[in-house]
């Protein structure tokens, strides 16, 4: 199956006043047509500079992706002219963020936003974006849609905000929904309704999604497969079930035994933090958290080992962990 989405050693740093900073380092994974990949990783691994880089939104200066490409149904994204880009960003690409107060313009109401939206990408009069908005609301499960369309985002509750948010992410029928940590902000009961319309939309709509989070019991029911990032890198990926119940590299065994349980209570997180992006050590990054580490895994820069060309491990003893 030819991938829809296919990352290829993607690099993109920031240069900032201690240093360049190696955001990612050498990223490569697809997702195929319909196929749901969850990224995870802690906070700072890499994950929504990835999907920023995917969708041609880094910050330059300071940012800059140096090497790679981003292949999307036959596109090198990074080599589009930004008039192109700007098609496929929101066209056949929609996005969702953490936070949709940051990305909902607060001084438009949220039924300008989606015909903007429609308008940018589509032939059509103001009448026939009304009526698709009101459509795309009904769709997202937000009720009295006539009258939320005349609201501001302030009058809204983040769950609203966020049903908005991917609205407006699917207003264009895209075939991949790039969704980073779209609940995050959100209580628990919400959460839960937003992963359910995700998921619905998904099986519905045969749209293929790349789902950023740092919530693994959430990944372990939604993905087809899981990319583990640290410090940059792809530490690990593979189907989800095979990762879950069978993880290759330490980082992922310490993931999952610091998920939140299903009663609530929050176990010990992984000591010590993602090292510093600039300076890298030489070694395996994580080896300084290692609870397997050898002596060799401070010296050798682990490479990414690959089982089958769905399966890999950035692991030096992934062969003993197994
Ligand atoms: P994640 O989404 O996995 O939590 P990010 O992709 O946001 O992590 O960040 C990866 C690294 O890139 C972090 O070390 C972060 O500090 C750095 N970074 C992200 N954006 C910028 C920026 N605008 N300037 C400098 N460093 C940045
Ligand atoms: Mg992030």
């Amino acid at each position: 199956m030819e991938p829809l989405l296919a990352i290829r050693d993607l690099h993109t740093e920031f240069r900032t006043g201690t240093g360049i900073v190696r955001a990612v380092d050498g990223v490569s994974w697809d997702v195929g047509p319909g196929e749901t990949v969850a990224i995870v990783g802690e906070s700072g691994s890499g994950k929504s500079v990835t999907a920023l880089s995917v969708l041609r939104l880094i910050a330059a200066p300071p940012g800059r992706i140096t090497s790679g490409q981003i292949w999307f149904d036959g596109l090198d994204l990074l080599q589009l002219p930004p008039e192109a880009m700007r098609t496929v960003r929101g066209g056949a690409i929609g996005m969702v963020f953490q936070e949709p107060m940051t990305s909902l313009n607060p001084v438009l109401t949220i039924g300008r936003q989606i015909t903007e939206t429609l308008e940018q990408h589509r032939d059509l009069d103001r009448g026939a974006a009304y009526k698709r908005a009101v459509e795309l609301l009904v769709m997202v499960g937000i009720a009295d849609a006539a009258r939320r369309l005349k609201q501001y985002p302030h009058q809204l509750s983040g769950g609203m905000r966020q049903r908005v948010m991917i609205a407006i992410a699917i207003a264009n029928d895209p075939v991949l929904l790039i969704a980073d940590e779209p609940t995050t902000a959100l209580d628990a009961t919400v959460q839960a309704q937003i992963l359910e319309l995700l998921a619905e939309l998904r099986k519905e709509r045969r749209i293929a999604l790349v789902f950023i989070t740092h919530n693994l019991p959430v990944v372990a029911e939604i993905a087809d497969r899981v990319t583990v990032m640290y410090a940059g890198e792809v530490v690990e990926d593979g189907p989800a079930a095979e990762v879950f119940a069978a993880p290759l590299h330490p980082y992922t065994a310490a993931l999952l035994a610091s998920a939140p349980r299903d009663d609530g209570t929050s176990p010990v997180g992984i000591p010590g933090m993602v090292p510093m992006l600039h300076n890298r050590p030489p070694g395996c990054s994580f080896a300084p958290r290692c609870s397997r580490r050898a002596p060799s895994c401070e010296v050798a820069t682990p490479p990414l080992n690959t089982l089958r060309p769905d399966r890999h491990t950035r692991c030096l003893r992934w062969r003993e962990l197994a």
